[in-house]
């Protein structure tokens, strides 16, 4: 090992992209040995006090296939990922140690779990190395945002009007350059298996409305599929609430939560789509679903460890059962509305749902039943492949009247299904026994 030249590591976490990703460029505009590293942290795949797994197979499955496409992608550049089973302020030290590493790049995180990781990555390594964060999950950098933390306002509406305003969505950052070769790591780490996360191996249902796989690639043609092949975007707010097949909405959630692809990108892709096509109230619209993704991540940062308090960020004291038996005919799909355990069935069987069916969904389990809403964010948070902390804590509390809806609704699921199922396609398509 050559000890005199110094190595930067970029520790991926849920930035799983070499393009548009700032810590990869920052570290690579040092001029040192670039190593790279993304851990399968074993908490993330354990038990949770609910009886059920943190993550379940289909996030997992996402994940790694991100992991693999990451890995193809940095060899491209000459960087290795080192992929390890195993918990970062284990191993990141080990590798400081092993490959004299003086900074490491990351992105900013600050909820709860990952602020802890951070904080004991930080006690088990000397205070000279230094951990360079970067918010790189955002549309409008926080940096750039025209409103104080402190002062982000309730309602959505107010928030989107002056970061449209005043704000501005930055480029894109310069390509990834290519490294010189370098022979101090050996070339692959094996991604674990679902059954080495603890997982059983699965086969997606061909009745799924999300088919696709993890990475970058993925993320990349899902864009041109969508925006320019079938120019499915130019009619996205007319299909937007759709609950069957691939393109009633864009379905790029789950790439962006493990940052497969910025919000930037696809809002500059947005912007090329008008460019070359043209712009319409659809175009409009998908940034305008993004700026909600960005508003999440700001009630966040705001209220911080209040997303996850019963009475959310309003500090509510509604009365709440946690009676499981109830909790497990929701999970089940087994409520007296044909609808939600549709929904249900739908997210158990595949890890997807529509954004109509979260909503109704979730409303019947808070507001019907008035269950825990932090139970129903938790299954969601096991199942989905696009979990996101901050829009899922968000929109649970959004739904269940202790976040930022200022009408504090409850749905109507039968008008509902009415209105969005008329033709029971969907309900059938779920609930229907399968015929041999
Ligand atoms: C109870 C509940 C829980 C949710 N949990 C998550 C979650 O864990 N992760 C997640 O990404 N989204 C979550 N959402 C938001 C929304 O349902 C999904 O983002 C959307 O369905 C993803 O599909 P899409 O990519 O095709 O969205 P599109 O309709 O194509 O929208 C484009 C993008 O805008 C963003 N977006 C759209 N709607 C919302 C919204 N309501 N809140 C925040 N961002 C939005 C997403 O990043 C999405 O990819 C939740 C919604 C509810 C009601």
């Amino acid at each position: 090992m050559q000890k005199e030249q110094k190595t930067t590591l970029v520790w991926f976490r849920n930035d799983l992209r070499i393009r548009d990703n700032h810590s990869l460029f920052k570290a690579q505009a040092r001029n040192e040995r670039v190593i790279a590293l993304y851990c399968f942290d074993p908490r993330q795949f354990a038990q949770t006090r609910f009886g059920f797994r943190k993550t379940e197979k289909y996030r997992a499955k996402f994940l790694t296939e991100s992991v693999y496409n990451l890995q193809e992608s940095l060899a491209g550049l000459n960087i290795s990922l080192i992929v390890v089973n195993d918990k970062p302020e284990k191993v990141i030290p080990e590798l400081v140690e092993l490959y004299k590493i003086a900074s490491i790049y990351c992105q900013c995180e600050w909820t709860e779990e990952e602020l802890s990781v951070l904080q004991k990555v930080k006690y088990n390594i000397s205070p000279d190395i230094r951990i360079n964060e970067t918010f790189d999950q955002f549309l409008y950098h926080p940096d750039d945002c025209p409103l104080a933390i402190e002062d982000i306002p309730r309602v959505f509406t107010s928030f989107r009007k002056s970061c449209e305003k005043k704000a501005e969505v930055r480029p894109l950052s310069p390509e990834p350059k290519i490294m010189v070769l370098d022979n101090l790591l050996p070339k692959s780490w094996a991604i674990p298996s679902l059954p080495e996360l603890g997982l059983t191996d699965f086969n997606t249902d061909p009745r799924s409305a999300f088919p696709f796989k993890g990475g970058e690639d993925q993320a990349r043609k899902r864009v041109e599929q969508y925006f320019f092949v079938t120019k499915k975007l130019g009619y996205y707010k007319k299909t937007r609430n759709g609950l069957l097949g691939t393109d009633y909405s864009s379905k790029l959630s789950s790439w962006l939560a493990c940052g497969c692809i910025s919000p930037r990108q696809i809002y500059w892709a947005v912007k090329e789509f008008e460019q070359q096509q043209y712009k319409n109230q659809s175009t409009y619209w998908l940034v305008f679903e993004l700026i909600w993704r960005d508003f999440f991540k700001y009630i966040s940062l705001k209220h911080q460890n209040r997303i996850f308090h019963l009475g959310g960020i309003l500090q509510k004291d509604y009365p709440w059962s946690v009676s499981e038996e109830e909790f497990s005919i929701w999970t089940g799909g087994r409520t007296a509305e044909p609808f939600v355990n549709a929904n249900m069935t739908e997210l158990r069987e595949t890890g997807w749902m529509s954004n109509r069916g979260r909503q109704n969904v979730a409303s019947y389990l808070a507001k019907d039943l008035q269950i825990d809403w932090r139970m129903g964010a938790a299954w969601f948070e096991s199942l989905l492949i696009d979990y996101d902390v901050h829009s899922n804590y968000g929109n649970w509390m959004y739904v269940a009247g202790v976040g930022n809806d200022p009408r504090d609704r409850k749905f109507n699921i039968k008008l509902q299904a009415q209105r969005y199922d008329p033709q029971s396609k969907f309900q059938n398509r779920w609930l229907q026994k399968t015929l041999f």
